[in-house]
């Protein structure tokens, strides 16, 4: 049989690959030569996907605790257990006390049943996934801004940009396909732009590379707008044609002060001025972000669409603004409503008219409140009223980087569906296992908006089902009259209930290469570049922010501003990673200089501080303190610490009353003598 096309489930860009099998096994990876989103070409990850199938410790057998351990139990077992634990709970404390949590990597197949269980079945609004444990501030924005809540263009379009501006993410570490093709637009003449307080291989290549303060984004992007309105390059037809809200922009605008928002960012006036006619001048420029796990402001995002729209760089080969997903599901989780303030296909939970047309699609009322967010969850439970969480593929305990997510041990359930045991297995009254990548067919949306389906090549373990159908039998065991047999039938409901998906069909999924939405009856092979029109039925709004005034946090007492961020280094502690032999290895080698973590400090600043690469150091700040070791490097900046984000304990050692506030810490470093 030919080998069917499917993607690769790590990262956020949905490369093309095939999988090779053996006796009801995956043996090996290799790419699509044709896909137009990596044609030939893999990462690391991509060639080792295949090796998390084959982890000898995967779960196989649904575990139910009794007398405080975990025991194998059958599949009825299981599930009439949940569904009359659920049923106990919502009936003494009603039905927000129950909360769905699931991983930017489960499936869209998945993540549409799970919020319809707690919609439509429970009756609550509670429902996020993992990454909205930091925020979803990116959703909100675009909505409000552009009306779509995704990338404009498609990652191809790369290769036609004349000026590509990369803001704070690590392309090359975390989304390398990407950085294939910005680094390929370098080499054919477009203009690289570098934003970010931490040095990486996309600022090596770059011809600016503006190393501003740690959050200061926004005046940099103001000073970039000041510049470009003081030059009468602002894009004036296309505003008057498309925008909205322009004039109060304006007026902001022309008191923004070039020197004093410099000085704020602490980078010079006239490397943000070159950026800023860069962008402006370019027939066609591009602007990438992440969305992930690296948390940006509202207004941080609001600053950068705000530049899209004064440029007119939206809508045109080679333009646009990419706000990349890095998990590899991010966008598709989001799209099927796994936010507690917005139904599939982003209609607000506050909206009569959307609950209206929910409720006579799944024939049950849905609740009007906004849910509980993943953060507030896992924080305190929602202040203590969350008595039951199930979490679908997702474990906090190894990802989340606030506070103390063990709250979770005082809830009457805990509902753990993975493909392995995690740390949160310690307080989960039931274990559910997952089938593995190749072992289901379900779809998957990539950063670039493009929906695909990850083919069935193997059997699952004997006896196991997929996770979409665990969700189908609890509804059911709860009394919902839900007839789903296959996955496929799950998408042709999505594709009834969510407009941009209505002309999907896992027949024109398996044609090509996907589709990318809006994919409608009226569009039946998708859209890869959006607004090509203009701003189709509604204005895009320009948005007004807030003046910055100053940027950093540190202070006299705490001379350095600890970030926590991504690096290379986190993939180490993925779970997934930790069950490819290969990865595994790999990931682990990163760390032998460093076997218990880092914190990262500037060259000048070791020096002046008698640091040396190695040494064993202790960070204060006002609330607390922490011991770690310093790597010494010229990628930060220097007055920043830089807490790669798997060393988790380091925030709540140093804010322990407020492990979720503020993602800058002033704080000193001193040798640590014991
Ligand atoms: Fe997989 Fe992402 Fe690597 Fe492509 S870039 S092979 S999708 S991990």
């Amino acid at each position: 049989m030919a080998p069917k096309l499917t993607t690769c489930t790590f990262c956020g860009v949905g490369c093309g690959i095939y999988l090779e099998t053996q006796s009801n096994r995956l043996v090996g990876a290799y790419p699509s030569m044709s896909h137009p989103t990596n044609s030939g070409r893999l990462c690391v990850r991509g060639w080792h996907v295949h090796e998390v199938a084959g982890a000898p410790d995967r779960l196989k057998k649904p575990l139910i605790r009794s007398n405080g351990q975990l025991h194998e139990a059958s599949w009825d077992e299981a599930i009439s257990f949940i569904a009359e634990r659920l049923g106990q709970i919502r009936q003494k404390y009603g039905p927000d006390s129950i909360a769905f949590l699931n991983s930017p990597r489960c499936s869209n197949e998945e993540s549409y049943l799970l919020q319809k269980l707690a919609r439509a079945v429970i009756g609550t609004n509670n429902v996020d996934h993992g990454a909205g444990v930091y925020c979803n501030n990116s959703i909100d924005v675009l909505m409000d801004m552009l009306g779509v809540a995704a990338s404009t263009s498609s990652i191809d379009d790369l290769a036609a940009s004349e000026v590509i501006v990369v803001d704070g993410v690590d392309l090359n570490r975390q989304l390398p396909t990407i950085a294939g093709w910005v680094i390929r637009a370098k080499l054919k003449g477009a203009r690289l732009i570098g934003i970010g307080s931490r040095r990486n291989r996309v600022a090596e290549n770059a011809d600016i590379f503006l190393q501003i303060k740690p959050h200061t984004e926004v005046a940099l992007y103001e000073a970039m707008a000041k510049v470009i309105v003081d030059r009468a390059l602002a894009n004036l037809p296309f505003i008057k044609a498309h925008c909205s809200d322009y004039q109060a922009f304006l007026e902001q605008s022309l008191n923004c002060d070039l020197q004093k928002s410099a000085a704020i960012c602490d980078v010079p006036a006239d490397a943000i001025e070159a950026a800023a006619i860069s962008f402006a001048r370019a027939g066609s420029a591009a602007l990438l972000y992440s969305t992930g796990i690296e948390s940006r402001g509202r207004e941080s995002i609001q600053a950068m669409v705000n530049l899209v729209l004064l440029t007119g760089q939206v809508g045109k080969k080679g333009a646009g603004l990419f706000p990349l997903t890095e998990q590899n599901n991010l966008q598709g989780v989001c799209d099927m409503g796994m936010l507690p303030d917005r139904l599939p296909g982003y209609r607000p939970v506050a909206d009569p008219a959307a609950r209206a047309a929910f409720a006579g699609a799944w024939k049950a009322p849905i609740p009007a409140s906004p849910g509980l967010d993943a953060h507030a969850v896992l924080g305190d439970r929602g202040g203590g009223k969350v008595k039951a969480v199930w979490l679908d593929r997702y474990d906090p305990i190894a990802t989340a980087l606030f506070g103390d997510v063990r709250c979770l041990g005082e809830c009457d359930l805990v509902v753990k569906q993975h493909l392995f045991q995690t740390g949160l297995s310690e307080f989960a009254h039931v274990v559910l296992p997952t089938t593995a990548f190749g072992e289901e067919r379900v779809s998957f949306t990539s950063t670039e908006r493009r929906i695909q389906l990850a083919q069935k090549v193997i059997d699952p373990p004997a006896d196991l089902i997929p996770a979409w159908e665990q969700v189908v039998r609890l509804a059911q065991a709860m009394g919902a009259d839900w007839k789903y047999t296959s996955s496929e039938q799950v998408m042709d409901e999505i594709a009834s209930v969510i407009p941009f998906y209505s002309g999907v069909t896992y027949d024109n999924l398996a044609r090509e290469y996907g589709r990318q939405w809006p994919c409608t009856t009226e569009r039946p092979l998708g859209t890869p570049r959006l607004f090509e029109e203009g701003s189709s039925g509604r204005k895009f709004a320009f948005a007004q922010i807030r003046p910055v005034t100053q940027g950093g946090a540190a202070s006299g007492e705490y001379p350095l501003t600890l970030v926590i961020g991504n690096s290379l280094y986190y993939w180490h502690q993925s779970v997934l990673i930790r069950h490819s032999e290969t990865l595994n290895r790999e990931y682990r080698l990163l760390l032998m200089d460093y076997p218990n973590g880092f914190v990262e400090i500037n060259t000048d600043d070791a020096r002046k501080l008698q640091i040396r690469d190695g040494q064993k150091i202790r960070l204060r700040a006002a609330g607390g303190s922490a011991v770690s070791m310093a790597r010494v490097t010229s990628e930060v900046r220097t007055g920043t610490i830089f807490v790669p984000y798997f060393v988790q304990q380091i925030r709540s050692q140093l804010v322990p009353q407020n492990g979720n506030g503020s993602s800058l810490i002033p704080v000193r470093v001193e040798k640590e003598t014991a």
